[in-house]
């Protein structure tokens, strides 16, 4: 085992990450001290590095089961611009591409190995004994859950995963879920027959995601509200059918969003161009059916939109799981009516299964409870998972929303007079179609004679739904359940009719938000425009490596660099998501945009405004990194001079062609070299002709202007050239 690091230094140095999150550290010592783990967090707290790390501290392989085929190539991508050698074998590579790959796990060059399940059982006995031929030295059981037939996502192969176990008696396994359940826990823990597991279980808790909840009357307007206000950010909109997918993604298209459609029926071609656009951040928004998600890792997910309630709590806590993975300020909103419930409780009958029916039927009822509650919803989901809360979250719109009360004694009267006549046996709209004086047919003759009968024309429809709605909402009237509920009296009601108890409600959706003071406690003051220049250079890199940006770095990491603003390369190891690797291989790029913007605008750094975690062994290694790697630039500068093309010593440098850009453009700053071996003469004069004309600040006007023919490289060039010569003036 590799000792030299505590685990906490471990994950600086590897991931850059200056904390343990939740439970992770308790559960990285039990790994380490070779015990098997059974390890329940929420989405976005944070299970990979639980196994990463302990596979990064112990000698030999560490074997990752994971379903999730879609999803093996970014988590290895990711590993590996943290300088980790990982690799996935699943049958998205060809037979030529797995041989390649058992070879080097042969070698014992690999050290994270990502495994489709079917893997372990597709040639018989011979892939378990190969593994066994080798020095495993962990085991994790990602998405645990699917060895249930109780879960969510039951897979038969991961029942064979038994067997995996028998075959390494001495290495220790982990077990990872986020599916809460009692009954699917205990069955993961049976099927898997872990060795005395210890369980770690953390808090459900999502505290960056706020929760809010919407009257779903002119749901499109209101949409497009929310989404105007958040014009660059990725979100998920989940709607009930496959073909509302496709035209509200075509609506908000003709509205000027950039949205696309996902649901199980479209062709595979489309499915997944669109899925990876998204990924790709070059669709903003996915309108999809909840086929969509499961293979989701997207980190920058920033809302989660359900036009319409999902079919139960765990369904929405899932699903509104998927925004906020980096743990940035996230939102979930959600537009509930009780036309959407009475739909939903249509398909909640399953035919031939009383006892089924009734479950999902109840599990509707609590969603609907949810969405109707004036009480902190945090709180409720919370306390639905069994977990405590407090009583006001300060995070949904319940406890963002300050209530106007107004009177409504008279109309409540009118209401439970009504029902004393109907004798509680008829529904919310009969009711209001009795108050109202309705003509329809479905009106008995006897009620049109009663003296409630047309009393209440001077409210609308709209008005007595709402109205009745906070009446059941105060307990002044029981709805019963079922599909078809009935409105019933009760004590209360009673004292509204007979000792004349004033009655009062919230007026309807009055939003005088005390959020302002909430969210100057949470707002960083970040420099915006830096913020979109460093995003773009992310992309850059990214589509360069052909990931998506967010294996590059998550927006947390760019936000922090945009608030913090590091100048030098030690400042770096400070920023959360920089490990030594990663300061290395991008470091120089980003100081660069961040020192020029800090240098037109005049900003100093503010790195000295971020708590610092002050440990001896990283400083130590801080100092040495940051004499060692000054001379990153020149080394690229010496390769260059040996001859070799841009691309060429990307490659020999194992970085990126766009960072080695960065350092010899450096050089041509300092007039160390010379324009000439980059840019043409005839280019540059355009170039220089737009830089007289818009200046030098931004390369992306410049490289709009000049269009395709001209790219960053040659502008960027160009412009350190006219530094130059500035700076001999
Ligand atoms: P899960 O698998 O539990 O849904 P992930 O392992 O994907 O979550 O982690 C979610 C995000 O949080 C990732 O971007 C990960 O890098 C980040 N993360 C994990 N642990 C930490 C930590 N200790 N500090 C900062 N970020 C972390
Ligand atoms: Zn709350």
């Amino acid at each position: 085992m590799n000792t030299n690091f505590t685990p906490q230094e471990a994950l600086k140095k590897h991931f850059g990450y200056d904390a343990f999150r939740l439970e992770q550290e308790n559960i990285i010592h039990n790994v380490l001290a070779g015990k098997d783990t059974f390890v329940l967090m929420p989405t976005g707290g944070g299970k990979s590095i639980c196994y990463q790390l302990p596979a990064l501290m112990m000698d030999g392989l560490t074997v990752v089961v994971s379903p999730l085929i879609a999803l093996m190539k970014d988590q290895v991508d990711a590993l590996r611009t943290n300088g980790v050698k990982a690799a996935y074998l699943n049958s998205t590579l060809t037979p030529e591409q797995q041989s390649q790959i058992i070879f080097q796990i042969r070698n014992g060059d690999i050290k994270i190995l990502y495994l489709a399940p079917e893997r372990l059982i597709s040639d018989g006995q011979g892939f378990l004994d190969f593994l066994a031929s080798l020095k495993v030295s962990l085991v994790a059981i990602d998405e645990a859950h699917c060895i249930s037939q109780w879960g969510h996502d039951f897979r038969p192969e991961y029942l064979k995963l038994h067997q995996l176990k028998k075959q390494l008696p001495n290495t220790p396994f982990i077990a990872l879920t986020a599916t809460a359940d009692e009954l699917t826990r205990k069955d993961i823990l049976d099927k898997l027959k872990l060795e005395n597991p210890q369980t770690f279980l953390s808090s459900f808790n999502r505290a960056n995601i706020e929760y809010h909840v919407k009257a779903k009357q002119n749901s499109f307007e209101k949409l497009l509200d929310f989404l105007d206000a958040r014009k660059d950010e990725s979100g998920i909109i989940y709607t009930l059918s496959r073909k509302e997918t496709e035209s509200l993604s075509a609506r908000l298209r003709a509205e000027g969003f950039n949205a696309k459609p996902y649901h199980a029926g479209l062709k595979r071609e489309e499915r997944e161009q669109n899925q990876d656009l998204f990924l790709r951040d070059e669709v903003k928004i996915i309108v999809a059916t909840i086929a969509f998600g499961m293979g989701i890792d997207k980190s920058n997910v920033r809302f989660v939109v359900h036009m319409t309630m999902p079919k139960n709590i765990e369904g929405y806590y899932q699903e509104t799981g998927r925004a906020g993975r980096d743990g940035l300020p996230s939102i979930a909103y959600l537009f509930y009516s009780s036309g959407d419930l009475f739909r939903l409780k249509g398909f909640a009958e399953v035919d031939g299964n009383e006892d089924q029916s009734k479950v999902m039927l109840q599990k509707l009822n609590i969603m609907a409870e949810y969405c109707e509650t004036r009480s902190c919803r945090r709180k409720y989901l919370l306390n639905y998972f069994n977990e405590e809360a407090s009583d006001n979250c300060g995070s949904c719109d319940v406890c963002l929303t300050e209530l106007e009360m107004m009177d409504a004694t008279r109309p409540a009267q009118m209401v439970l007079s009504a029902m004393v006549r109907l004798q509680s046996s008829f529904g919310m709209n009969y009711i209001v179609q009795v108050l109202r004086g309705s003509k329809a047919e479905n009106i008995w003759d006897s009620h049109k004679s009663l003296k409630t009968y047309g009393a209440g024309v001077e409210h609308s429809k709209e008005d007595w739904t709402y109205m009745i709605k906070e009446f059941i909402r105060e307990g002044y009237i029981n709805r019963s359940h079922g599909q078809y509920p009935v409105l019933e009296l009760n004590e209360k009601s009673w004292k509204v009719l007979k000792e004349g108890e004033k009655v009062s409600i919230a007026k309807p959706e009055v939003e005088t938000v005390n959020r302002e003071q909430h969210e100057e406690q949470e707002a960083l003051p970040f420099e915006s425009d830096l913020l979109q220049d460093l995003k773009r250079l992310r992309k850059k890199i990214a589509d360069e490596m052909g990931v998506p940006s967010f294996v590059v770095f998550s927006d947390a990491t760019v936000l922090e660099l945009a608030t913090y603003l590091p100048q030098k390369e030690e400042d770096l190891y400070k920023i959360s998501g920089f490990g030594e690797v990663k300061v290395d291989k991008y470091g120089f790029s980003f100081l660069e945009e961040i020192n020029a913007y800090c240098r037109i605008h005049k900003l100093e750094s503010r790195i000295d405004q971020k708590a610092s975690v002050k440990r001896k062994t990283t400083k130590k290694k801080r100092k040495k990194k940051s004499s060692g790697s000054s001379d990153t630039k020149l080394r690229s500068f010496e390769l260059h001079e040996q001859g070799m093309s841009m691309l060429e010593i990307a490659k020999n440098r194992d970085l990126n062609a766009v960072t080695i850009e960065g350092h010899l453009a450096h050089f041509v700053g300092e007039g160390k070299l010379s324009v000439h071996d980059f840019v043409t003469p005839e280019k540059r004069k355009p170039i220089e002709d737009a830089i007289e004309k818009l200046g030098a600040e931004k390369l992306a006007p410049l490289k709009e202007a000049l269009g395709d023919s001209f790219s960053y490289g040659e502008i960027k060039m160009t412009v350190k050239h006219l530094e130059f010569l500035e700076s001999k003036k």
